[in-house]
């Protein structure tokens, strides 16, 4: 297919870490990660790619200790792939950094990149605060109810990604590294914090917010059934207006993002309706061609191909065909 949209690919610029994600010793790596130029186009266009929605890669500014800090090096982000899409308008769009550790700032901050940078959307690398869990929080608490709001205001949607688990959580990891990250761990840990904001009441709060998860919803279209069925059960005095199922349906959409398997995609759409599913690589992460190669390859009708690989995006993200 061509004219795809691609929204969770990712990039870095001086002064940010992408830490474990990006281990030293893999240099092609790190240079698709700080190209915003020749080298992705070409890649896109290898891909049938017409555009990427590009984000700074976790954890972003979501580990820094010192607010003020955080809020600086958000809207520099923010300024220098602001520069990057106004090289190339019709090939790039971005995704806000926003520093949760003031939230009032974020909401500041998510405005100006929508009215002034023409940015789609917000992007948060799980909970704010460094990994040691001094002062870190997840975003179910109504502290951050500016932000939800401001983003529920401007009509943009908010992408929750992945970033490792608290260091006090990895006890369950211990002598398997290899699953503490994408393989396994960045899927519990941000189907998790999405579901902290749904039992959380943030979509009762703002009921027209929208959500963004990756690697096709972090397990919850598979899981969404017992859950519902259990909380029902055992609600522990919490009251929710809605099941976590419709929540899923009407506040949440997923993207195929580093998940390339048709069973689970065909699952996904199932559970959720293709109209809230959207294509993603999760550049350089993933391999723009293999992820391009399954999506164009995988049995979809035309409505749900066209749905999925274009036209969820600019429907939701309000992008100009
Ligand atoms: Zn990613």
């Amino acid at each position: 297919m061509l004219g795809k949209i691609a929204v969770e690919e990712h990039f870095i610029v001086p002064g940010f870490s992408a830490g474990a994600s990006m281990p030293p010793g893999e240099p092609e790596l790190a240079q698709r990660m700080a190209d915003l130029s020749d080298l992705r186009l070409r890649e896109m266009e290898d891909s049938g790619v017409a555009r990427s929605v590009l984000s700074l890669t976790s954890p972003g500014v979501q580990g820094e200790r010192d607010a003020g800090a955080a809020v600086a090096a958000a809207e520099r982000a923010n300024d220098l792939l602001a520069e990057a899409i106004g090289r190339h308008p019709d090939r790039f769009a971005g995704f806000a950094a926003v520093a949760l550790q003031d939230p009032g700032a974020a909401a500041r901050e998510l405005e100006r990149c929508v009215s002034v940078h023409g940015f789609v959307g917000a992007m948060v690398n799980g909970y704010t605060g460094p990994e040691d869990g001094e002062r870190a929080t997840y975003h179910e608490d109504p502290r951050f109810d500016p932000f939800w709001a401001k983003a529920a205001e401007l009509g943009v949607p908010v992408y929750l990604h992945p970033r490792e688990a608290l260091l006090s959580q990895r006890l369950a990891y211990e002598g398997f590294p290899e699953i503490v990250r994408a393989a396994w761990g960045f899927g519990v840990e941000t189907g998790t914090h999405a579901i902290r904001l749904i039992l959380g009441g943030v979509f009762d709060r703002h009921p027209t917010l929208q959500l963004m998860l990756g690697h096709l919803g972090e397990t919850l279209p598979f899981a969404v059934w017992r859950l519902d069925h259990r909380v029902s059960m055992r609600p522990h005095g919490r009251a929710l207006q809605r099941s976590v199922t419709e929540y899923l349906r009407e506040n949440v959409h997923v993207t195929t993002s580093g998940n390339f398997s048709t069973r689970a995609l065909q699952a996904t759409i199932a559970e959720l309706g293709a109209e809230r599913v959207l294509f993603a690589a999760d550049y350089p992460y993933e391999s723009m061609r293999e992820a391009a190669e399954w999506f164009d390859a995988a049995p979809l009708d035309d409505q749900e191909r066209a749905a999925i690989g274009r036209d969820n995006a600019l429907r939701l993200l309000g992008l100009a065909t």
